[in-house]
């Protein structure tokens, strides 16, 4: 694992999304088809051959490579510590150049291997049964440190799909993670197809509705609703963000949003023991959803030390799965994975906080690795 914490200093070429490149050529003088070839040819370099110095990039002139290492950082997003569940998932803390981390998780399954990135460092939107929304926002990350994620974690990995589910509301980044998406979507980039990308939200609905006229075509994800609530006074609770955005508002946006065909929008429901967990919150989220081309993942909650909230009887989650299945809603049930290596989002940060943070750069990964 590597140490160093990225600069601050420039601006990271991994903002940089192909037309941004094409533009900075053209700043410099280049014509305009060169520059579009050119911004071809670095991410070609930088996400298929996923090198990590401008000197490797021996098609490009060498005036123009040092134009590239003058003006921008190219050092990877530094994995300062990893853990690996029984169960094959395995996680990341990833540290930024101000000494913040953040959360990166691969979750294996029979058919895909899907990362869930981070898009804030800590979360403004305080969700009570969530770790991340104790600790409020600290900063969005930027448009780098969100594609770095997904990078780092690909020279090693097969990764089939992309979650917007760590640390974060993304839609309240929502500039800087639709920058990132234009570049993991790319087909000169990442490459990743628009179906194995999810958004998920706490419900920003102007947010929503912005993501839904700005994202379109080939760029345009799947999107995800926290709903976790059959009514408001319920939702509110767990959700502050109700009290701005109730779920008949959230619902609408919903409805606004434009499908392809053959899509969905996913709800996850985080099923809280003795507070959202009976047949008549499922009769109700099958009528909330009855209108909308939905699926619903009821997700047994799994507490972190200090929560509230306890798990759910599994006869009371089986008989809610079973309830929508019977009225014909695609409802799943998903288990929390990575139990044994605090995998709920943020656990894994709070538990390693104090150690990276203190530590120096230079001995945060052995320091933090052997704890
Ligand atoms: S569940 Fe998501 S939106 Fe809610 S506090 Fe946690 S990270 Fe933020």
């Amino acid at each position: 694992m590597t140490s160093a914490a990225l600069s601050p200093e420039k601006p990271h070429i991994f903002s940089l999304r192909m037309s941004d490149l094409a533009e900075e050529f053209m700043s410099i003088g280049v014509p305009e088809k060169k520059a579009r070839y050119h911004s071809r040819q670095v991410f070609h370099w930088l996400y298929h051959r996923k090198i990590t110095s401008f000197e490797q990039m021996t098609d490009l002139s060498k005036l123009t490579r040092q134009h590239l290492t003058d003006k921008y950082e190219i050092a990877a997003l530094p994995k300062v510590f990893e853990q690996k569940s029984v169960d094959g998932t395995q996680k990341f803390l990833f540290k930024l150049f101000d000494g913040k981390t953040i959360e990166s998780v691969l979750i294996p399954s029979e058919d895909r291997l899907t990362i869930c990135i981070s898009s804030q460092v800590g979360c403004a939107m305080a969700c009570k049964f969530c770790l991340t929304g104790t600790m409020g926002l600290m900063r969005n990350l930027g448009v780098h440190e969100i594609v770095g994620q997904v990078l780092e974690l690909s020279k090693n990995a097969n990764i089939s799909n992309i979650v917007f589910m760590g640390m974060g509301e993304p839609l309240h980044n929502l500039e800087n993670v639709c920058r990132a998406i234009e570049i993991l979507l790319n087909q000169d980039g990442l490459n990743f197809s628009k179906r194995k990308v999810t958004v998920s939200t706490s419900g920003l609905v102007p947010a929503i509705r912005k993501m839904n006229e700005r994202l379109k075509g080939a760029y345009r994800p799947n999107l995800a609703i926290s709903l976790n609530g059959s009514y408001d006074a319920q939702r509110e609770e767990v959700m502050p963000v109700n009290k701005a955005f109730d779920i008949k508002t959230l619902l609408d946006a919903c409805r606004d949003w434009e499908l392809e065909p053959h899509r969905r929008i996913t709800f996850e429901y985080v099923v809280l023991g003795g507070l959202n967990d009976t047949l008549e919150d499922a009769e109700r989220v099958r009528r909330l959803l009855a209108d909308i081309p939905s699926k619903v993942n009821l997700i047994p909650y799994n507490p972190h030390p200090g929560s509230e909230y306890a798990r759910p009887d599994d006869a009371k989650v089986n008989a809610m799965h079973r309830y929508l299945l019977d009225r014909d809603v695609a409802a799943m049930v998903r288990h929390s994975r990575g139990r044994d290596i605090l995998a709920a989002c943020g656990q894994l940060r709070s538990a390693k906080k104090e150690a990276l943070e203190s530590a120096s750069a230079e001995t945060a990964p052995a320091a933090v690795a052997t704890a």
